[in-house]
């Protein structure tokens, strides 16, 4: 994998990026999920660079570790990628100055495959004898290692840790004689998921899976077609949505105008679920559904399906609000904001002494004891995984005065590992997978403890339930029904370890 010009990336990752990877382990995000990576691409405007920069903005919530975009310009290629936030590197002038070209590929990382260290922020980039390809992938591929051995074995020298690598590979090695037949042919060796944008010196392509289980959408703005995970990437650059990519579609851009192939036998599409739980930003609409409006038809169906008579209905935030304002509308019990969360800890709340991590959750949450003193409560979170922050939550309520805690998750129990580009633990891990109701229960704290059932977690979406003979979604964390072979976890004869794919507050 060669270096584009103006790339800060050294060779090979300096100690500093192995810190920051120890030190994000120790961040405080408790164990909430963490999201796969955001990617964008855009053909033809003038101001490529700037552009990419505020969609990565809008998709940070997809990935904090590090950000990339590489640029096309003239005969060369040009790439920023570092560790960190979108803000920290392209909110400066003089870096998008170092991005000419009027088409642009970024990615948003975190990382579920490789480690955090520079030589994997996305977007990769290789000189191959077909000209310069830059790729940016949000998902996870389920036969990787499997092929990255291969590679190996003929000859390859692989330059990251990544997944995402072996694309490249397999497309210089493809002896197919056009450039999208190369890649088309890289498509059809992989497995898993993969929402993908890529750049070569013409052409911006982008590709979703043969399952659509990772989001992309095509938009447009002022007559330059744009690729981005999630919608709300097009609004804040004031781009038009013109549709989501269809599972197994791949959609080329160049001076000519657009190409669309369909390389894979049309099968049911298989969307990921969490998309609407956890992952996508509310304002976002996914799959033609408005996030915002799912995650209050979650709450909803709670209410209806496990109700109890409390006094007010609390939120865990952010990501527990929209199911909590669809609870209180339902059930009629008064929503109020007794939790309020500190949006100023994270990465600049680096390395924290020992005391004060220990505080752990009081620096990301706080209760407010105005709303909850004397109170019995429905405290509602969008998922439980490890149950650690959970029950932090629960004792700071009773603590603030609470007089019942019945806590509520806007999802279904989380039995099964995820092989597909999302942070969740091995199913040792999991709360859900090793104990009963009841043990969860205890465990947390809570004075009662109820999940979303997966046919209500349909119902919601406006399905009759969950047809186990062709679900309309990728549910297997809930179900253990994974869409996909999973060629590393059989045929690898050290199956890749699942990184700890939550940080825990201690
Ligand atoms: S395991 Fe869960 S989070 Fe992962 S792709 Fe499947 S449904 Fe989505």
């Amino acid at each position: 994998m060669k270096t584009p010009s103006g790339d800060r990336s050294p060779t090979p990752p300096s100690k500093s990026d192995y810190d920051l990877d120890h030190d994000l382990d120790k961040d405080l995000n408790g164990d909430t999920l963490r999201e796969e990576c955001g990617v964008f691409g855009i053909f033809g405007h003038p101001e490529a660079a700037a552009i990419t920069a505020l969609g990565l903005h809008a998709l940070q919530h997809r990935g904090q570790e590090a950000a990339g975009i590489v640029t096309y310009d003239n005969g060369r290629f040009h790439s920023e990628r570092r560790l960190g936030l979108v803000g920290d590197t392209f909110s400066r002038a003089e870096v998008i100055a170092r991005l000419p070209g009027n088409m642009a590929v970024g990615h948003t990382r975190y990382s579920t495959t490789g480690g955090t260290i520079l030589r994997n922020v996305q977007p990769l980039f290789a000189e191959l004898n077909a000209g310069g390809f830059a790729v940016g992938h949000n998902g996870n591929l389920t036969n990787g290692l499997t092929l990255r051995h291969e590679l190996v074995r003929h000859g390859a020298i692989m330059q990251s840790t990544s997944d995402t690598e072996v694309i490249l590979h397999l497309v210089a090695q493809s002896k197919r004689g056009r450039f999208i037949d190369r890649y088309i042919e890289a498509l059809r060796a992989i497995e898993g998921a993969y929402a993908l944008v890529s750049l070569t010196n013409k052409k911006l392509i982008g590709a979703r899976d043969p399952l659509g289980i990772r989001p992309l959408v095509l938009g447009e703005l002022d007559g330059c077609p744009i690729l981005a995970s999630e919608t709300c990437a097009l609004d804040i650059i004031g781009a038009k949505y013109v549709r989501d990519i269809e599972p197994g579609e791949v959609i080329v851009f160049d001076e000519h105008g657009q190409e669309i192939h369909k390389p894979f036998p049309p099968m049911p599409p298989r969307p990921c679920i969490f998309e609407y739980i956890y992952f996508s930003r509310p304002d976002s609409i996914v799959g033609g559904r408005s996030v915002y409006e799912v995650r209050k038809a979650f709450g909803a169906q709670l209410a209806r399906e496990s109700h109890v008579d409390v006094d007010v209905v609390v939120p865990v935030p952010d990501s527990g609000v929209p199911a909590a304002i669809g609870y209180s509308q339902h059930s009629g019990v008064p929503f109020e904001l007794g939790i309020i969360r500190n949006h100023y800890v994270g990465r600049t709340f680096i390395q924290p002494t020992q005391s004060v991590r220990e505080l752990g959750v009081r620096m990301k949450h706080a209760p407010n004891r105005a709303a909850i003193e004397g109170k019995r409560i429905i405290l509602i979170d969008d998922s439980l995984v490890r149950g650690t922050t959970s029950k932090k939550i629960v004792r700071m309520m009773r603590d603030a005065g609470a007089r019942e805690v019945h806590f509520r998750l806007a999802s279904p129990p989380i039995l099964h590992p995820d092989y597909y580009g999302i942070d969740l633990p091995d199913r040792g891990g999991l709360l859900a997978a090793t104990h009963t109701l009841e043990q969860m229960r205890d465990i947390i704290g809570a004075d009662s403890l109820a999940f979303l059932s997966v046919d209500g977690m349909y119902r919601a979406m406006g399905e009759p339930g969950r047809d186990a003979s062709n679900p309309k979604f990728s549910d297997h964390c809930f179900t253990g029904a994974y869409p996909t072979h999973l060629t590393d976890q059989t045929q690898v004869e050290q199956p890749p370890h699942q990184l700890s794919l939550l940080a825990e507050a201690s």
